[in-house]
């Protein structure tokens, strides 16, 4: 008897791209091609950027998201950290103003038996864990997709699932200063993320927190680095110090090393009191090529030429602080970039004075700014001015936990 083989049709790009523009669910083949064909180079950037565009309008199911995050994972290396014993849990942040945590996280919870990554270390992206979500980043910043929470999902699953995780906490921001503005949103996304790492057998629990204002009182490279020391140390600003301590609390609880949250965070207290933390800190920055004498020396941090304060022009009290102005004024500064070829200047930055709900005369400093160009300054400077709303009657406090997401939400 004669067999006749007949093999599948071939994919063809511009037929997966009409498909999510119609509104038709794509299958996991599909996205694995298209995935494995953008990251080797065979299929260009203009498909792509097609594709992106309609996934950002028609949205990705459930299915969808899980195969494209599979095969964004799968892109590049997946780290296999089996041979040590330690869960390893990590942390992830969609990130915000000031915000700070994972550089205490991770000594915190190296120092509590927990494995944040490898031991303890700070890693950009590289070239070797999910390369796909690299290109496909770079492409979504500059066609306007990047505003998709199924897209940012893909992306930050990814990575975290290639790094060879046992457990994630997540860290969604909500407020002026964050991705998502609306808690609606971040909601969505929080569900979204946690979905995708427990299909693929994670532990995962979303804090969705706020960033109605910046985070701690010190934004820019290295006054953030002198925070982090100083929380370390058991002091620094009350919001930052309590934030660290929810985020470790979880980050124990998922690890196995304490039975709640409040055990976790009382925990990471005594590793903040008793110096372990801080200890490890300083390991880490020594075994990554840093200088740890500036644990010691906060001055040998790099340092901006000037300092200038931005005075009330009234007297009452901080109603808001439009946190994404306060991002933009350290960008302005130099402190981030403008253009993906700026390089940074980690000298600069803000010296908050005031936060949300504090009294002010009129003639005090809301807020210093670190800096070494005139020109910048002045443009800093009218943006922080804008940026402080001043009244009569103390706001609301938002608290700094808006809500948990997560099988294990209720654990506490
Ligand atoms: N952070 C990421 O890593 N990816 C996104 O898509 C958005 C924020």
């Amino acid at each position: 008897m004669n067999v006749a083989l007949v093999s599948a049709p071939a994919i063809r790009t511009v037929d997966v791209i009409r498909k999510k523009r119609d509104g038709v669910e794509l299958s996991r083949t599909e996205i694995e091609y298209l995935v494995r064909g953008y990251t080797s180079g065979e299929i260009p950037d203009y498909q792509v950027a097609a594709w992106l565009m309609s996934a950002v309008i028609r949205g990705l199911t459930r299915a969808e998201t899980a195969a494209l995050t599979d095969a964004m994972l799968r892109s590049g290396e997946v780290l296999d950290l089996s041979e040590f014993s330690a869960k390893k849990i990590d942390k992830h942040s969609t990130g915000g103003v000031g915000d700070k945590t994972s550089l205490v996280l991770a000594p915190v919870a190296a120092a509590g038996g927990l494995m944040h990554t490898c031991g303890c270390a700070m890693i950009g992206q590289t070239a070797e864990i999910a390369p796909a979500d690299r290109k496909l980043y770079a492409l979504r910043d500059v066609t306007g997709t990047v505003e998709s929470p199924y897209l940012i999902c893909a992306s930050i699953m990814s990575k975290k699932l290639a790094e060879g995780i046992d457990g994630l906490v997540l860290d969604v921001k909500t407020g002026s200063g964050a991705f998502m503005k609306k808690e609606e949103d971040a909601v969505f996304l929080a569900e979204l993320m946690v979905e995708t790492g427990e299909r693929m057998g994670k532990q995962v629990v979303a804090l969705i927190t706020d960033m109605d204002q910046p985070l701690g009182l010190l934004v820019g490279n290295s006054l953030e680095v002198a925070e982090v020391v100083d929380v370390l140390r058991g002091a620094g600003p009350q919001d930052l110090r309590e934030l660290c301590l929810e985020l470790a609390g979880w980050m124990f609880l998922l690890g196995g090393a304490t039975a709640s949250v409040t055990q976790g965070k009382q925990t990471a207290e005594q590793l903040l009191r008793s110096g372990k933390a801080l200890e490890r800190f300083g390991q880490m920055v020594a075994l990554q090529g840093g200088d740890s004498s500036v644990i010691d020396h906060p001055r040998r941090l790099p340092q901006a030429e000037h300092k200038l304060d931005v005075l009330s022009s009234r007297s009452g009290c901080v109603m808001k602080i439009d946190c994404e102005a306060v991002g933009i004024a350290c960008v302005v500064l130099g402190g981030g970039r403008e253009k993906k070829e700026d390089s940074v200047d980690p000298s600069v930055g803000l010296a908050l004075h005031k936060k949300v709900g504090d009294s002010v005369v009129a003639g005090e400093p809301l807020c210093a700014i670190h800096y070494n160009s005139e020109a910048r300054a002045a443009r800093a400077k009218t943006l922080i001015e804008a940026s402080y709303q001043i009244g009569e009657t103390p706001p609301t406090k938002r608290p700094l936990v808006h809500r948990v997401i997560g099988k294990t939400g209720d654990q506490n």
